[in-house]
């Protein structure tokens, strides 16, 4: 039997994943920053809070699900996304409770499942870092949420970045926009895509959403929901605009974006990339407010700001620009071994070095020597401690400062018995005689 890994998932190698954690944890620090904790929730729930959640008009909800029955016959899915699952966490653990303090910051990092084609930046497993931010209409929750996606995006130097925001009102301005979007689009339904014209009474604003070529020319002269907004919505979105520009965050309106979830409401927004060679999937992140999700999950109405962004879109990006990743951690020491003898000597003294909080590797194959210290080079090791069995009867190693090739030999017993004054004596010996 031949395995494979499935269609649409990948496999993240040592080399791969040290670029994942240089960006988590360079995205924690910012995310600390700006006081947002992690919530870590389940990778699958019941398949109706989804099908609720993100709308059942959706792609997500109606096409790429991975939805199933268990063995007791429950419905459940894989999470498609994070934010319904956040919800449900937020009202089933009463967060909304008035001893935690408002508004709840959180963050999440972690893997998401669609059933879609596989391509470039498009998988069936992928990952997100999304935050929530629930319990403010502050127009200033928009604004910093959107500040720190830009944020952790300009920490690793992206400059093709663009903010484009828009408006979707509240629900009474979106009812009077989609009966004008409905007068708008009637006259060119035989036009529509399929996916468009079963879209049109049900959820008119996704038709804006949609990637068919004709659509878009369709609705490229649709009304704007701009016009529609009531006093509330229009003075929440000047706010809006007022701090991004008092934060000289540069944006761009566009009027006919939506979100692909339903429940949102006035502010959305996307950030996209410039990048020349980055084509049509230039959204990296997505968001906006969804001040109506927390009842329609059963909890009491709370606003709600949020966004979400692709993790290996992001890696495409910076891979593109050649972006150099901080290096790793280094290796402290690696022991080479000479002759079978020394094995168990060796086994203790690597640990030995560990439990003294160094970042040690051994030999454990028994190669030429040579060859061993290749491995170290390689490996950038700061020093070599060399067992050889005529060494080993005399209770001696040699440590050797790869920096410099300087080395010194030294007694095994003082050196089990006061690692911190022998082990800064060495290191004091063995420094460049101009450090
Ligand atoms: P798209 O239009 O590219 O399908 P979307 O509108 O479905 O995106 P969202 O649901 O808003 O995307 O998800 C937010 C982000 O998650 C996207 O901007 C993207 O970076 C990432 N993303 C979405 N689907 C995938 C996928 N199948 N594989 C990898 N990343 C994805
Ligand atoms: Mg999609």
């Amino acid at each position: 039997m031949n395995y494979r890994k499935l269609k649409g998932t990948v496999d993240i190698l040592p080399e791969e994943s040290a670029k994942w954690q240089a960006i988590e944890n360079q995205a924690r620090n910012i995310l600390h920053n700006y006081q947002f904790k992690e919530i870590r929730s389940p990778l699958f729930e019941q398949f109706e809070l989804f099908a609720r959640g993100v709308g059942e008009t959706s792609d997500i909800v109606s096409k790429e699900m991975y939805d199933f029955k268990d063995k007791g016959d429950r419905h459940l899915a894989l999470r498609p996304e994070g934010t319904a699952g956040i919800v449900r966490a937020y009202v089933e653990n009463k967060l909304y409770a008035p001893e935690y303090h408002k508004p709840m910051k959180l963050y999440y990092i972690g893997s998401m499942f669609r059933y879609e084609r596989p391509q470039s930046g498009r998988q069936r497993q992928f990952n997100q870092l999304g935050v929530e931010v629930f319990g403010s209409k502050n127009p200033a929750v928009d604004v910093e949420t959107m500040a720190l996606a830009m944020d952790i995006f300009k920490s690793f130097n992206i400059k093709d970045l663009k903010l484009v925001i828009n408006s979707l009102g509240d629900a009474d301005s979106r009812l009077k926009y989609r009966e004008a979007l409905i007068n708008y689009l009637e006259p060119h339904f035989e036009n529509l895509s399929k996916d468009s014209k079963e879209r049109l009474y049900k959820n008119p604003l996704r038709v804006l959403d949609s990637k068919n070529e004709k659509d878009k020319a369709i609705v490229a002269d649709a009304p704007s929901i701009l016009d529609f907004l009531n006093q509330e919505s229009k003075e929440h979105f000047e706010a809006v605009k007022t701090m991004l520009e008092e934060l000289s965050i540069p944006y761009e309106i566009d009027k006919n974006m939506v979100r692909g979830l339903d429940y949102y409401n006035d502010t959305i927004f996307e950030v996209m990339t410039t990048h020349k060679k980055f084509g049509s999937n230039a959204t990296i992140c997505a968001g906006g407010r969804y001040d109506g999700l927390v009842e329609e999950v059963g909890g009491p109405s709370t606003k709600a700001f949020g966004f979400g962004f692709g993790l290996e879109r992001l890696i495409l990006l910076l891979d593109l620009m050649d972006y150099t990743y901080p290096s790793g951690p280094t290796l402290d020491a690696y022991v080479v071994t000479i002759g079978e003898k020394v094995n168990v000597a060796a086994t203790r003294l690597t640990q030995y070095l560990r439990q003294n909080n160094m970042s040690v590797e051994r030999e454990f194959l028994d190669r030429k020597p040579g060859k061993q210290f290749k491995t170290a080079d390689k490996w950038h090791a700061n020093y070599v401690f060399t067992m050889g069995e005529e060494e080993l009867a005399k209770n001696k190693v040699t440590i050797k400062n790869l920096k410099n090739g300087r080395q010194e030999n030294i007694d095994l017993t003082d050196f089990y018995a006061d690692f911190e004054r022998t082990f800064s004596e060495v290191k004091n010996k063995l420094k460049n005689k101009d450090e």
